[in-house]
Order: structure tokens, then C-alpha cells, then sequence
């Protein structure tokens, strides 16, 4: 389409013309029974996409907070501990939710912007506190940190944790594999690698948290979010019977079933495998470029994300330029450093074709503002993982 951008934010990704065209289907009854079919099956591709075959996959109308709303809201009755693994702004707002419901929440920081908790300290937290549950932000958004969710996970385990995963700039990118790493409740939203327009809070409940919502003495302090009033319906649906709670967003759920049916036949291993590749290529292009990344070393770093500092002299005006020039980027978030780097996002869709007119926009925009390098360097770079690998 001429004279349209490529969309490289961390979500809303760009998404496929056929999920574009479920969002433009005339609505139906959210009792029609082809409706209920593309429901039924959504929640069940839900459970492969997780990888949690004995998981109880939600889908509900809203963002990814109300899905860490809902998983708070279920999980936790007042005084419970819960211990934060904290590794940016999403982190400090699963804390904030938390506590909300009632729970004593431990957090355990970073010891720097970009930096992730080492495991020891994790250990000495899940030891001291001994907390019912545990998050994890599998990638902080605000600062392109991938934590380490596969050991994370275990350690929780080990102290008898429920773990609950932040995977809403993760599932469908970053490797995750719910149940054989033990996480009890992993969620996302419909806007990021999943490849749906915004509006979907989706969550897949392990056997243990859903045995812990069963056995809680107190009703959920929320309404809307309550999987008593939610479980019927998911069931109800899988089961493929009409059932009604609040009305589902019908055109955004085909879209989801048709989104999510195209990652399957995509494969899981190869979707990640594709993510890494592309992820490794633009983060080649940005250390060729002489950028530095805010994770603090490569082992920090996000699978679905980049977030490089602008270099000395240069400001957040060179993303108008990188726009002019065909690609949208997003601005800086951590409160702490806002103002001295930028966002791409590379999800879901994303091919070798959009990270080389990233990189060539981004070069484009760098000379724009008077930032001397060899141009093409970064293209080169980028180039030359993409055709290795
Ligand atoms: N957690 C993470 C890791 C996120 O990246 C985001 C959104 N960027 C959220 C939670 C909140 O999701 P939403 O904006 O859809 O409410």
C-alpha cells in the first residue's frame, strides 16, 4: 500500500490482511453457532500457543492490565504474600495491582535501569517470604529486558510459588513454554505477538492456580474479572454451548481464532526461531549504527524488542525523520531514562524485508539529524546475520 508506515512499535504490531478482514466481518450473535465454533476452537489453539495442554485458557474483553487485573483478582485474598520480580514499569504495575487485593508484595529490583535480579537474590527473597505467589515480567517493555522465565519459574517452584508470567510483550515471540516450565499462569493481550487488534486480555490458568482460585475462603474483589462467573463461559464455549456472561467482542475473537491459526501452521519452534533470527539482525544493525541498547548485556536482552540510546548530540526528533523516512518507532517509557532512547518492536508477523527498511529508515533518519557513519553500515550488518542464519 503506498505511502503507508511499518508499524515497529512493541504493540499494536502490524497484522495480517486476513485477520484485518475477521475485524471487518458483519457481526453476528455471540450465539450464533459459528460463532461458538471459532470460540470454542480459539481457546483451544490458545492452550498450543502457551503450550500448556492442561491449561484453562480465558479470553476477555479488554487490555493486558485487566489480564494481570484478572489474575491478581483471582489468585490473591488480602494479607497474602507475593513476591515482584522486578525489571521495569510493568513490573512496578503488577506490584501496584497486587497490592490492590490485598497482598503483602516484596520486590525484588534490579540494581539498575536495563539490569535484571540475579537468581541468589530472587532465592533469598522466595526463602525469606516465602510468598503464595511470584511474577515475572518475561519482557519489560519499558526497557527491552528479557528475564530469565524458564529459571525464574523453577526457583519459584522450588518455594512453592504459584508463577505467573507477564507475557504480554512475550507469548507468541519470546520462547515460553508453559507447562514444561512449570509457570501457572502465563498472560498476554490480543495487540502483540499474538497479531490481533487491541482489545483482548488472554490468560491460560495452570492446574495449581486454578486449584488456588477453587480453595480461596474470600469472593474476588472484582466483579468483572471473577473466573467464577468467567469459567462457565470458557468451558461453555469449549464444550461448544451458547453461554453468556458479559457479550464476548465477537469480531475480535474470529480474528484471534484466524491469528491464531496462522502462528500453528507457523509452528511454535519455528515462530521462535524466526524471532530470534530477526531480533539478533536488528540488534546487529543498531551496534554497527555505534548505538548502545539499554539492556546491560546481550543476556538481558528481549527476543521481541530492541531499545537502543540515541547517541551523543541526538534526540528523540530523529524519530520524525525515521517516520518521514517510512517506519514508525516508539519513544522511550522508563520513567528514568525517557528521554534518552527509543523503542522497536519485532513481533508477530515481522519479516527480514521490514527489519532491513527499519534499519534503512533508521539510517536515513540518523544522517537526517546530522549523525556521522559509513552509511549502509548498519544494513550491512543486519544483512549479513540475516543471510547466515
Ligand atoms: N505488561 C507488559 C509487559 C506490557 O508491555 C504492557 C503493554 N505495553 C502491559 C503489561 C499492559 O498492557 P495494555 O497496555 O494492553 O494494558
Amino acid at each position: 500500500m503506498k505511502g503507508r508506515k511499518l508499524l515497529m512499535i512493541p504493540g499494536p504490531i502490524e497484522f495480517t490482511p486476513e485477520v484485518l478482514r475477521a475485524m471487518g466481518m458483519a457481526t453476528t450473535s455471540h450465539v450464533a453457532p459459528n460463532f461458538i465454533e471459532v470460540f470454542g476452537q480459539a481457546l483451544e489453539r490458545l492452550r498450543q500457543v502457551f503450550l500448556c495442554p492442561s491449561g484453562q485458557p480465558f479470553v476477555i474483553a479488554g487490555s493486558g492490565t485487566l489480564a494481570m487485573d484478572i489474575a491478581a483478582a483471582n489468585l490473591i485474598e488480602p494479607g497474602d504474600n507475593a513476591l515482584v520480580v522486578n525489571t521495569g514499569y510493568f513490573s512496578d504495575r503488577f506490584a501496584a495491582i497486587l497490592e490492590r487485593y490485598g497482598a503483602a508484595v516484596t520486590q525484588v529490583r534490579a540494581p539498575a535501569v536495563g539490569d535484571a535480579p540475579a537468581l541468589e537474590e530472587v532465592e533469598a527473597a522466595l526463602k525469606e517470604h516465602r510468598p503464595k505467589l511470584m511474577t515475572i515480567t518475561h519482557v519489560d517493555t519499558s526497557t527491552a529486558v528479557g528475564a530469565d522465565v524458564k529459571g525464574l519459574a523453577a526457583l519459584g517452584r522450588e518455594y512453592g510459588a504459584l508463577v505467573v508470567v507477564d507475557g504480554v510483550c512475550a507469548v507468541a515471540g519470546e520462547e515460553m513454554r508453559q507447562e514444561q516450565w512449570d509457570i501457572d499462569l502465563a498472560l498476554t493481550a490480543s495487540q502483540k505477538a499474538i497479531g490481533v487488534p487491541p482489545g483482548l486480555a488472554l490468560l491460560v490458568a495452570g492446574p495449581r492456580a486454578m486449584d488456588a482460585f477453587r480453595k480461596r475462603k474470600t469472593p474476588v474483589g472484582n466483579y468483572y474479572a471473577d473466573w467464577t462467573k468467567w469459567l462457565p463461559i470458557m468451558e461453555g464455549y469449549e464444550a461448544r454451548q451458547p453461554r453468556y456472561f458479559g457479550t464476548p467482542p465477537v469480531n475480535l475473537i474470529w480474528a484471534l481464532g484466524v491469528s491464531l491459526g496462522q502462528i500453528l501452521d507457523e509452528g511454535m519452534d519455528a515462530r521462535f526461531a524466526r524471532h530470534q533470527r530477526l531480533s539478533k539482525a536488528l540488534k546487529a544493525a543498531v551496534t554497527a549504527l555505534g548505538l548502545r541498547q539499554v539492556p546491560v548485556a546481550p543476556d538481558k536482552t528481549a527476543t521481541t524488542l530492541t531499545a537502543p540510546y540515541y547517541p551523543d548530540g541526538v534526540d528523540r526528533t530523529v524519530l520524525g525523520h525515521i517516520k518521514e523516512a517510512g517506519v514508525i518507532l516508539a519513544g522511550g517509557l522508563h520513567p528514568a531514562i525517557k528521554a534518552q532512547y527509543f523503542r522497536i518492536g519485532h513481533m508477530g508477523v515481522v519479516s527480514a524485508s521490514d527489519i532491513l527498511a527499519t534499519v534503512g529508515a533508521i539510517e536515513k533518519g540518523l544522517s537526517q539529524v546530522g549523525y556521522e557513519f559509513e552509511a549502509g553500515v548498519g544494513l550491512a550488518a543486519a544483512q549479513a546475520v540475516l543471510i547466515r542464519q
